[in-house]
């Protein structure tokens, strides 16, 4: 796929994503247009079943829309206490239009209740995975690129950080031994979900 121009079309409103693919498209010389600059096309129903399928749908409505090529992020949280949950409902575990701090708090009354009775101090309450699948769609050749990356780590009851975005201040990475949230920005590029999508994408591109 030729992506000309020093632009990229980024389908979403979230502040978290966009500062990241903008940090992760800096280096290219690209920079990262979102949704905030196109307020007339409304937000993409997300009701697939998997990060796949929401990706799909988001780039290719947006993508036909502008007439322009355009990439869209998919991703979530997946818990495995939880059977995988939240998943494709991570944005709106807590309710529709449920905060970060919201879907944060229900995660861990959901975890807590899981061990009630259990005697552990122990903070780590269970294995989760971060995934995030990208599709890169071009409207004028119906080309698509698509990459999936995970990052595993731990939700913890002892939220940390400020950074980052989301479920960041329970995702505990072992590696650094310190939560998503307390990473600098370089750091959660090197080993998130979202970094390994999209080191995949700019190989597919080269
Ligand atoms: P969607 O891709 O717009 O459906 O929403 C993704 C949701 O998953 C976000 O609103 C966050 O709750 C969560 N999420 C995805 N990526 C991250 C991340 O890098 N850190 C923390 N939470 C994330």
């Amino acid at each position: 796929m030729n992506l000309q121009g020093d632009v990229i079309i980024v389908a979403t409103r979230n502040q978290g994503k966009i500062k990241e693919f903008s940090h992760a498209f800096a280096p290219l010389g690209k920079k990262v247009v979102s949704m905030f600059d196109y307020p007339e096309i409304p937000d993409v129903v997300e009701d697939g079943q998997s990060f796949s399928e929401n990706a799909m749908k988001k780039a290719r409505t947006v993508g036909d829309s502008l007439g322009m090529p355009v990439l869209a992020d998919d991703s979530g949280l997946c818990v495995e206490a939880l059977n995988g949950e939240p998943g494709v409902y991570s944005a709106r575990y807590a309710g529709e239009h449920g905060a970060d701090e919201d879907n944060n708090r229900k995660l861990l009354s959901e975890l807590e209740e899981l061990r009630l009775g259990e005697d552990t101090e122990q903070p780590l309450l269970s294995p989760a995975q971060f995934v995030c699948v990208l599709v890169l769609y071009d409207p004028a050749t119906g080309q698509l690129i698509e990459t999936k990356g995970t990052v595993d780590g731990w939700i913890t009851s002892n939220p940390a950080g400020c950074g980052g975005f989301g479920y960041d201040p329970l995702f505990y990475v072992p590696e650094f031994e310190k939560t998503m949230a307390e990473l600098t920005l370089e750091e959660k590029q090197s080993i998130s979900h979202r970094g390994a999508a999209l080191r995949q994408l700019v190989a597919k591109l080269q």
